[in-house]
């Protein structure tokens, strides 16, 4: 490509809300632009980025034996009552109406259709095990879309479905998903981890996700230092503690906090640690308000929670006047002792095994001290209900667990006959018998891999793509080609020779001064920049530096073909 032909539109200033390094590199490298809130347009320098990885994702679901096929993205309201998400999906579902007054609704997934077009396709056992997939635009009405193309409305995802006969079919190919999903963000030359999931609002058993290390992810990931054990931390289960609750030393003391809320304020006001405390959150239950007690040092985690049978299937937090009219207490002083019988009490673990611990008095500005479960405080039932810490003991019982964070670009499941048994999708098995079809289902975040990567790859000057992801491999940078025809005409052969090798080169001939041209080649993340200057020429060199590295080094022409990579001619 000759830049000069090129629409190459790096800015300087970007809004104020681009939080995150790739954000901000995206804005400045115009590989996106804001339409509304979550909804971008790629332009020709961003797409063919978007471009490569796509393509490594299609080469590889290619080689692993799934077969691409392209579905609609709006998509008939009846055929998702079928499987009860058109109420049960929420809020991300964006629903539309055309003239006839039918609705419809934009997918955010194709689960539905896929096994819609499952059921009719497929009749015989000896059609399985057969998966499809396609790469296409996806429309999630997320609460919040943030962070550019990384938390966005629409969105580019590459999802694929298998169908089987049997659950060890399914098993199989779920592997061959795994290690499809390994090569594939190896290849993008990402650092990546693929760690035990929830299942979600997708449903299904066994699942993974596919996690890019990165400070910024708003995914926590733990992992043992002593196994292969990773998961997300919303799933880590904590291992069962294996020590006996202490007796009871003390008696059940009221004292005065009278501005004192916050675990910090009343440990740091009593001189007790976190861990002596007991934390209550009161959220919705089906019927009323439940408890959840955690240790001070510890957090609730809302996706065990939001399984307990107490709860409607999500935790929502009790508003204050609910809180206040069913206890008489302000929410920062409610506590475990002494809460009204109709509330259930569910006690994490480790708060179970506290003595003698500090707690909520169920009176406006106070706490109590000595209080003991039983004795003083109701035990509805005790569970796994916090998330795990750094230093957890690994649940697999090797290892201590360590904690990281990772964006989320891959997600595989095994979701068994959920959709084909609410669809009717059977086919007959070696005995003539109709059976549920077992079914997979295997996502990739295309659009969302290329901010990961930026997250990954980035410096003060702009991104360092890895290789594959690159919009193009190599720069020309000549100097004065205006005034110099040498100079010119050597660039235009480089390029030539290059181009003709079916290397993508970019050739920066817009006649900008060094300093601002290097500048736009280095944000842009170009791999190998090689410059052509008269001094370079009279030498027979090439001026070579590598994006990320600090020195220049000069070469001949057979040194730098095989520094770009290509061995010479
Ligand atoms: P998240 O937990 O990040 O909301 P999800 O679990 O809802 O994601 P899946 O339904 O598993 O996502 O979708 C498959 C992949 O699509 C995800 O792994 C992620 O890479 C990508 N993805 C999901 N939501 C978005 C979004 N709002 N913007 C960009 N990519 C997304
Ligand atoms: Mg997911």
């Amino acid at each position: 490509m000759r830049l000069s032909r090129f629409h190459l539109a790096t800015v300087k200033e970007v809004p104020a809300d681009a939080e995150i390094a790739s954000h901000r590199l995206m804005l400045r490298t115009g590989m996106i632009r804001k339409l509304a809130a979550g909804i971008y347009t790629w332009s020709p320098l961003g797409l063919r980025v978007l471009s490569k990885v796509a393509n490594v994702v299609r080469e590889e679901m290619n080689r692993a034996g799934a077969l691409e096929l392209l579905m609609p993205s709006i998509q008939p309201r009846e055929l998702w009552e079928e499987t009860g998400r058109w109420q049960k999906f929420g809020g991300q579902l964006l629903k539309i109406r055309d003239r006839k007054d039918a609705d419809y609704c934009y997918a955010p997934t194709h689960e539905e259709v896929i096994t819609d077009y499952a059921r009719n396709e497929l009749r015989s056992y000896k059609q399985l095990p057969i998966n499809f997939y396609q790469i296409q635009t996806k429309f999630r009405d997320e609460i919040r879309p943030r962070f550019g193309v990384m938390r966005a409305r629409e969105f580019l995802m590459k999802d694929a479905y298998s169908f089987h006969l049997t659950a060890e079919s399914l098993a199989d190919e779920y592997r061959n998903m795994v290690d499809t999903y390994g090569r594939i963000f190896t290849r993008l030359g990402l650092k990546f981890r693929a760690v035990q999931a929830d299942t979600g609002a997708i449903g299904g058993n066994a699942s993974h996700e596919f996690q890019v290390l990165a400070d910024s992810g708003e995914d926590a990931i733990a992992y043992s230092t002593g196994s292969d054990y990773a998961a997300n931390v919303e799933l880590a289960s904590a291992l069962a503690p294996t020590q006996q609750r202490a007796t009871p030393t003390q008696s059940l003391e009221r004292v005065a906090t009278p501005t004192q809320k916050t675990i910090e304020e009343v440990t740091g006001f009593l001189g007790v640690s976190p861990s002596q405390c007991v934390k209550t959150l009161m959220v919705r239950g089906n019927d009323g308000l439940v408890a959840l007690c955690v240790r001070g040092d510890h957090e609730v985690n809302e996706v065990k929670a939001a399984k307990f049978a107490e709860l409607p299937g999500e935790v929502l937090l009790a508003d204050e006047a609910e809180i206040i009219r069913l206890t008489g207490t302000k929410p920062g002083f409610i506590g475990p002792a002494g809460l009204p019988a109709t509330i259930p009490v569910i006690v994490d673990r480790d708060a179970a095994l506290l003595a003698d611990f500090i707690c909520g008095g169920n009176v406006d500005g106070t706490h109590y001290r000595g209080a003991n479960w039983e004795r003083d405080a109701r035990v509805t039932r005790v569970a796994d209900l916090r998330k795990v810490v750094q230093g957890d003991a690994s649940p697999d019982g090797r290892g201590s667990l360590e904690i990281a964070r990772g964006i989320e670009v891959g997600h595989v499941f095994q979701l068994g006959d959920k959709y084909a048994s609410a669809l009717g999708a059977t086919v007959l098995d070696d005995a003539g018998k109709a059976q549920a079809m077992q079914m997979g289902c295997y996502g990739i975040g295309v659009s969302r891999i290329v901010a990961a990567a930026i997250e990954q790859n980035h410096d003060e000057a702009g991104i360092l793509w890895p290789e594959p992801m690159a919009p193009w491999h190599v720069a020309i940078c000549p100097i004065n080609a205006a005034q110099n025809a040498a100079v010119r005409e050597a660039a235009d052969a480089l390029y030539a020779q290059l181009t003709e090798r079916g290397i993508d080169v970019l050739l920066d001939d817009r006649g900008l001064r060094p300093g601002p041209m290097f500048a736009d080649m280095e944000l842009i993340g170009i791999p190998h920049r090689v410059v052509i200057s008269e001094r370079g020429l009279a030498a027979e060199t090439f001026e070579y530096r590598r994006r990320g590295e600090s020195e220049n080094q000069a070469l001949n022409h057979a040194d730098l073909l095989r520094r770009i990579g290509i061995g010479s001619p």
